[in-house]
């Protein structure tokens, strides 16, 4: 038998349309992808999406600032791999309120309290044009279903310079939660390049562990919101540099990076900043490769909604959600608003056709 529903990704709009879905007793399957493979690491599309890679949420309603220890250790589960260490270790609450992490395992946890099935595998193929539509998996097991929510996201840019490659994972990263960490940045100044909300937040955050942040920025604004602006500004730790770009990564085989040569866009001037890293926050790509140009593109390369204000595509029963199809809001919560969406669109979908 198809299944009714399959949700394919794992992050706010994913997880949404799963709790909407299960609610509404259509038995939601999701593969929330693969947390096994390097490459979603190196990629920055393992499990959980963006909002997983990210420090304290401070702007997802119903989350205000507080102590959120109590409420976590009654919500999750203790033996879930995604249980913040800090609850049960019994040590300080990490931010004044919820962070990334938690949020999205929260999300996760509340559609499988309603019976949502999870796979924690990628789609790597599909097959759109038969129906009921097929999808193959990572490892090679494919699945019928007569509808799909697509909300697989985006993941992070990088600079595309051969440098940049050589020291992926030696010093070079898009992720600050996920490896600032590592003993190579502690006291150590770093390199963060962007402009916008994720730029900002990445140096914030960075400032923990670095001696020193030089924020790059390519023009002479941020496209950052005015609070989070305000924040970096504020930052003695975080010194920003307008007009700026890398010019070439620096670093020796074994040491990893050991400085970053940038370059003044407006002077041509070149300068070496001694740095044990380069973090990257310059935007992102949605996740859209394993459609195969199945599915109706934006001139951005983001999943086309057909129909205003509904979560269609170009194939009739196949929905988007959440970031791989939108560019312009791409916040955790209009995700999760057009996963819940999404849902609908498909159980209504699937009660016109007489599916369920
Ligand atoms: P973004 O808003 O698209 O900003 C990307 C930044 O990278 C821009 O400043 C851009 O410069 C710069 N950039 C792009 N390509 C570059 C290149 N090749 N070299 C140098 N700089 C380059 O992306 P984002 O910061 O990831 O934010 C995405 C969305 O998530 C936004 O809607 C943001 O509000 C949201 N977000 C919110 C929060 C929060 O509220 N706490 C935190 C993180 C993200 P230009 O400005 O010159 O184009």
């Amino acid at each position: 038998m198809p299944e009714n529903v399959i949700i394919i990704g794992s992050g706010p709009a994913g997880w949404t349309a799963a709790i909407y879905a299960a609610r509404a007793n259509l038995n939601p399957l999701v593969f929330e992808g693969n947390p096994e493979d390097d490459k979603n690491r190196q990629n920055g599309t393992i499990p959980l999406g963006q909002l997983a890679l990210t420090t304290e949420v401070e702007n997802f309603p119903s989350w205000p600032a507080g102590n959120t220890r109590e409420y976590l250790k009654s919500a999750l589960k203790p033996d879930d791999p995604d249980f913040p260490y800090w609850v049960s270790a019994g040590k300080e609450q990490p931010t004044h309120g919820i962070n990334g992490p938690e949020l999205v395992a929260l999300m996760r946890q509340q559609a499988k309290n309603f019976g949502t099935r999870v796979e924690s595998k990628d789609v790597v193929k599909v097959d759109f044009k038969r129906r009921p539509f097929t999808l193959t998996t990572h490892d090679g097991k494919s699945v019928q279903t007569h509808t799909v929510i697509i909300a697989t996201g985006a993941r992070a840019n990088y600079l595309g310079l051969p440098s940049e490659d050589k020291f992926k994972n030696k010093g070079v990263s898009a992720c600050a939660v996920c490896d600032g960490a590592l003993p190579r940045f502690r006291d150590q100044p770093i390199v963060v390049v962007g402009g916008g909300d994720t730029a900002v937040e990445e140096a914030g955050y960075l400032t923990k562990y670095g001696s020193k942040i030089h924020l790059l920025v390519r023009r002479d604004v941020l496209r950052a919101s005015k609070i989070m602006s305000d924040r970096a500004f504020a930052n003695p730790k975080i010194e920003i540099r307008w007009n700026t770009e890398v010019d070439e990564v620096l670093g020796e085989e074994k040491k990893g990076v050991t400085a970053v040569r940038v370059k003044n866009n407006k002077t041509g001037t070149k300068e070496e900043l001694p740095a044990s890293g380069l973090f990257l926050a310059i935007g992102h790509t949605p996740n859209v490769g394993f459609l195969d140009g199945q599915i109706e593109l934006t001139e951005t390369g983001y999943i086309k909604w057909t129909t205003l204000a509904r979560t269609y595509t170009s194939v009739e029963g196949v929905f988007a959600a959440g970031d791989v199809a939108d560019d312009y809001y791409r916040q955790a919560v209009s995700a999760a608003g057009t996963g819940c969406m999404a849902a609908l669109d498909a159980e209504r979908y699937l009660g016109h056709h007489g599916l369920i």
